[in-house]
């Protein structure tokens, strides 16, 4: 009778015993994008903090996070909601930029 119950006992599962491996740590490594200065090609000028900096599109005023200073999506953006604009080189971003700053003053 005795032999039961511990068994019994012995059968229920400890899933609270956690494998060491899923005790690492879990902190994300935050990169901080810097701006580069071809991306003004896809349209886009930085702003903010120079560690951290943010882009903002010459074309449409919007602001993206530090997080979306990616090549590949800037591109797009210029692609997908300015087709006109795809097509266009530095120098017509830096003449756009030139007037929006004195626009600014
Ligand atoms: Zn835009």
């Amino acid at each position: 009778m005795d032999k039961y119950l511990r068994r019994k006992d012995s059968s229920s599962r400890t899933d609270d015993d956690e494998p060491s491996t899923s005790v690492t740590k879990k902190l994300k490594k935050v990169v901080k994008r810097k701006y580069d200065e071809d991306y003004i090609k896809y349209g886009f000028l930085w702003c903010g903090d120079e560690t951290a900096p943010r882009l903002q599109r010459i074309i449409c005023s919007d602001q993206l996070s530090n997080e979306s200073m990616v090549p590949s999506k800037l591109k797009l953006h210029l692609y997908s909601s300015h087709p006109s604009c795809a097509n266009k080189d530095k120098q017509y971003f830096k003449v756009l930029r030139t007037k929006k700053n004195r626009r600014n003053l």
